[in-house]
């Protein structure tokens, strides 16, 4: 079969072919990025396809995307004998989209997609029904962070009662949680984590069923499987329990996603549960250059939570990976964008090219130059605009005020930033009409219970007024200084939020304000960025050959030739939370973000450039700590 593939110049080596035409039984496949593992997982498909005979329904083969998925069909069109229907008939998607298709099927009522609750606000917004009533207040608490709690939680297979609490924030997020299940139980509604939740428990309550799955499924292959969680872990295991033919490959190196509960302890698990498994290794490297793979190797060795392994690159085209040093965040954009139109001048194709960075507000900058640039790029759909985060809304409503004193709008932003209620507007709108005043103005006649307050609330109308005078970043400095905006940040960022700290948005936002002389223009330019990122989301679907524009989480599987990290500085990645944690003990955060930078590296097929800017939101930044092991 080896040979066969050769013929059609799918070149195998000696470790990946006994990976594929592995016999029964369970096999790991563990390997460094770039090894072929997802290679191995497409011909082994194949090979039970077309050599064993096995039908394609009954192959379960999971991937981390939908995208994966659907790369695996078009490659799998160039294996020797696999037919159109064949690939249309296997059984393969992500956990979710596999898994609720077999609810969907045996429960259609229960499980109807209208049911689905999907989309992120209305979650949210029943986490805030409920914390009504522990009297959190709406926009300060972390609803986005209790989200992702409560996510872990169900992930990791941890009920309500089950959960242990050892904080006040865990307590209120677990009083939450009660509520959250309880409202989709009364509604009869479910969420994307239920559908994974649901289907296991389907397979505990009716023993015949699950029965039925395992018989009707041969072999199963699981690609990235170091980001497994606890659920996805137990209904493979359940399924397979009979054959136990379950093919995985994962590389415990690139586990990026304990957030949501993946652990690459699951790799170790995977040996105790199916003793039997065979383990093959592959060293060798197909992706990157030679001197990209030693960078990557580097950085790596350095965690201590790993199996140690090499890996030898099979290419020696040797462009060694550049660091370059911008003055800012700015600067770093007009590098990056100044190289990548070089670069196609000379050339390239737009999509060679991949910008990756760790969080979603750090591309800001890179948005803006492109956006303005005409070179064709594409975002992810989870990629928000910045100037529609909620810090920032509240932050750019003090000036849209001081333009427009009646904008109901920006009053609504900025009433939790000065500690009143939203049922506050109210009023204000009856008073301004009763008294022939503006919005603003009524603000200052506040009556409170507290004189200290309301003693606030009036300086606070003249200091708004002031602010159509200054540049947009001395406003912005004033408001932050002179209307309690940082006390109210840091009353938020109590409430637990340690992913984004508001103070950390309001930095970014000084940075882009630098650039503006008036308040209009800045205004201006921040309505016209929200639309530009609505619109570029939608135009991305249909992109082909486009610079990308992802986060390091969404660029894991994928390669591109020329590859630009930005923001590689303490801080950054390695994030702050990560440097809280290991600063209470906690190494663990810190290892996961040196696994992110890893595989940030090692997406890069020819050329890597990492960005160090010299100053990062504003202060003095420090190259992140990873660098040292490869500076020579
Ligand atoms: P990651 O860990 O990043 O998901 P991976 O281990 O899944 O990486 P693949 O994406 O399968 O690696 O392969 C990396 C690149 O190397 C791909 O372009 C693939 O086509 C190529 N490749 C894999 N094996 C070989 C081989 N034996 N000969 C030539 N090219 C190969
Ligand atoms: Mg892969």
């Amino acid at each position: 079969y080896i040979k066969a593939l050769l013929k059609a110049n799918i070149y195998l080596d000696d470790n990946q072919a006994e990976a594929v035409i592995h016999s029964n039984g369970a096999l790991l496949v563990l390997a460094g990025a770039g090894s072929g593992k997802t290679r191995v997982l497409t011909a082994r498909t194949a090979y039970l396809l077309t050599e064993q005979k096995v039908q394609a329904n009954r192959i379960m083969l999971v991937t981390f995307t939908a995208k994966a998925a659907a790369e695996m069909k078009t490659r799998l069109l160039n294996y020797p004998n696999v037919s159109k229907s064949q690939i249309n008939g296997l059984v393969t998607g992500t956990f979710h989209s596999i898994f609720y298709r077999i609810l969907a099927y045996h429960y259609p009522e229960k499980w109807n997609s209208k049911r689905l609750l999907n989309i992120e606000w209305q979650r949210r917004q029943i986490l805030k029904d409920a914390g009504r009533e522990l009297d959190l207040e709406e926009k300060e608490f972390a609803y986005d962070a209790a989200l992702q709690q409560i996510g872990y939680w169900k992930n990791s297979l941890v009920t309500p009662e089950q959960v242990k609490t050892e904080t006040s924030w865990d307590e209120k997020v677990l009083f939450l949680y009660e509520r959250y299940e309880n409202f989709k139980k009364e509604k009869a509604l479910f969420d994307f984590d239920d559908m994974l939740i649901g289907c296991y428990q389907l397979f505990q309550e009716e023993p015949l069923l699950l029965e039925r799955y395992q018989n009707r499924f041969d072999y199963f292959l699981i690609d990235e499987f170091q980001d497994v969680n606890k659920v996805q872990y137990e209904l493979i295991k359940l399924l397979s329990d009979k054959k136990k033919n379950v093919c995985v490959v994962g590389d415990d190196d690139q586990s990026i996603y304990a957030f949501r509960g993946s652990d690459p302890q699951y790799i170790r698990y995977f040996e105790r549960d199916f003793p039997k498994a065979d383990v093959v290794l592959l060293s060798e490297n197909y992706r990157s250059s030679h001197s990209i793979v030693e960078a990557a190797n580097k950085i790596i060795a350095q965690n201590k939570q790993r199996r140690p392994k090499q890996m030898h690159a099979q290419f020696t085209n040797n462009y060694a990976p550049v660091l370059f040093f911008p003055e800012d965040e700015e600067e770093e954009a007009t590098m990056i964008i100044t190289d990548i139109r070089e670069k196609i001048a000379s050339g390239a194709d737009p999509g060679d090219f991949a910008i990756l960075f760790r969080t979603n507000t750090a591309s800001r900058a890179v948005f803006e130059r492109l956006t303005t640039s005409s070179l064709p790029f594409k975002i992810d759909q989870d990629i928000d605009s910045f100037y529609e985060r909620f810090i920032i809304k509240s932050m750019l409503s003090f000036l849209k005020l001081s333009l427009n004193e009646d904008d109901q709008h920006a009053i609504a932003n900025i009433l939790p930033t000065l500690f009143l209620k939203q049922t506050v507007l109210t009023d204000l709108k009856a008073e301004s009409i009763l008294n022939d005043c503006t919005l603003l103005e009524c603000i200052g006649r506040i009556k409170t219970n507290f004189s200290f307050q309301e003693k606030k609330l009036k300086k606070a109308v003249p200091i708004i007024r002031s602010l159509t005078a200054k540049t947009p970043l001395a406003a912005i400095e004033k408001i932050e200084k002179e209307l309690g905006f940082q006390e109210f940040l840091k009353k938020r960022g109590n409430e637990g939020n340690q992913w984004d700290k508001g103070s950390d948005d309001i930095r970014d936002l000084k940075v882009a304000a630098k650039n503006f002389t008036s308040i209009h223009e800045f205004l201006e330019h921040a309505d016209h960025m929200a639309a530009m990122n609505k619109e570029m989301k939608q135009q991305s679907k249909q992109r082909k050959n486009a610079v990308t524009l992802s986060t390091i989480h969404r660029a894991k599987g994928l390669e591109y030739k020329i590859v630009y990290v930005i923001g590689t500085v303490d801080g950054s990645i390695p994030h702050d939370y990560a440097l809280d944690s290991l600063r209470a003990g906690d190494s663990e955060p810190l290892e996961e973000e040196r696994r992110l930078l890893y595989v940030a590296v090692t997406r890069a097929q020819e050329k890597l450039f990492l960005s160090v800017p010299q100053n990062r939101r504003g202060k003095k930044a420090s190259p992140s700590r990873f660098l040292t092991s490869i500076r020579y």
